[in-house]
């Protein structure tokens, strides 16, 4: 696949010549911090952030959604978005929660709705430039990623290096404008770029492998850490909400004013929220703050991680910044474990 060296003033007419032809969706300031949004020109684009309030899996999964229409007659049609899209400025460790999404919405059973919406994605994503205050992902081996995109983006000084890891990657890369080719000066320093992230956004430091956290929960069940912290939690589902690789959603019927026709959607949900095991009859799974705190950690770190054979935290740090009583911080939990 290709690979080109450009500077500011190429990105930039590049960019703003995928927005003439496509939706592009692209990070942008948002007062102090950042956002995934539409991207209406490439002057807009902040490739330096540090961390996006909301992951990028809101394009696939989006916080509520129409599923499918219905009428009393028993018919139904299912809502599909089809138009394709370019999402520019990945994070790596976004890219690796995206891939296991992918996984998840597609092993047993396949969901059209995600997967439609992931077939029409193109991903750029681009190597951390700054690291934001809470990221862990060089601990989380996912500081950078060598699949899971489309185009990968390097800073290296005044330039970027422009790799295409698809062939959807190397249509995009025809598009762009006076394209150098980089010499092994260039690649010795995006590999320099890659090393140094590795070790620079480690903002919190896990004093274990990651793949060792299943067999530490396995022994951890009446650890005193769970109620401890519990204690402090508001239940406000905030942790949930932000992390790129939460994906439980609540399914609603609606039915029109005409009592002939509906419509099913669905919505971001929360296994920290107080009504998320609750079932017909009244029951609760995890009626206790304590149960619902320890599960967030059991499911990221032993559930999906054996179902996947990889830890559901990319070390992000979203839930850190998110949580105002401080204490959703994957890497004090598991430290306290050890
Ligand atoms: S658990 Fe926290 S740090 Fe880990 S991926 Fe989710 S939001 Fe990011
Ligand atoms: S751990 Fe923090 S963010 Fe999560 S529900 Fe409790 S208070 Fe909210």
């Amino acid at each position: 696949m290709s690979i080109k060296k450009l500077d500011q003033a190429a990105l930039d007419t590049w960019v703003n010549k995928l927005i003439a032809n496509q939706s592009v969706y692209g990070v942008q300031a948002k007062g102090e911090r950042f956002a995934f949004g539409p991207l209406s020109k490439a002057e807009d684009l902040r490739l330096d952030y540090d961390v996006t309030i909301l992951p990028p899996k809101k394009y696939f999964q989006p916080q509520r959604e129409d599923l499918l229409e219905f009428n009393a007659k028993g018919e139904y049609t299912s809502v599909t978005e089809t138009e394709p899209f370019i999402l520019f400025g990945v994070h790596p460790y976004d890219v690796v929660a995206i891939a296991q999404m992918d996984t998840i919405f597609s092993a047993d059973n396949y969901d059209v709705h995600y997967m439609t919406r992931r077939h029409n994605a193109t991903i750029v994503a681009c190597d951390v430039q700054n690291a934001s205050a809470n990221v862990f992902a060089g601990c989380m081996n996912t500081a950078t990623v060598t699949k899971g995109f489309d185009l990968l983006l390097t800073k290296i000084g005044e330039f970027y290096l422009a790799e295409a890891k698809t062939p959807k990657g190397e249509k995009l890369l025809t598009d762009l404008p006076g394209g150098l080719e980089p010499g092994n000066l260039d690649l010795a320093r995006r590999e320099q770029v890659w090393k140094d992230n590795t070790g620079l956004l480690r903002k919190h430091k896990l004093k274990c492998n990651p793949q060792e956290l299943p067999g530490l929960l396995e022994k951890s069940y009446y650890a005193p850490v769970w109620e401890a912290k519990a204690k402090l939690c508001f239940s406000c589902g905030s942790c949930n909400l932000v992390c790129p690789t939460c994906y439980c959603f609540d399914v609603q019927d609606d039915v029109n004013w005409d009592l002939q026709s509906g419509k099913r959607t669905r919505a971001w949900d929360g296994c920290l929220l107080k009504d998320f095991a609750a079932v017909a009859g009244g029951h609760n799974f995890r009626s206790s703050r304590t149960d619902r705190y320890r599960h967030r950690f059991y499911r990221k770190a032993k559930y999906v991680a054996e179902k996947l054979n990889q830890i559901a935290c990319v070390g992000c740090g979203r839930c850190i910044s998110a949580c105002v009583p401080k204490i959703a911080n994957p890497v004090e939990v598991f430290n306290e474990l050890l």
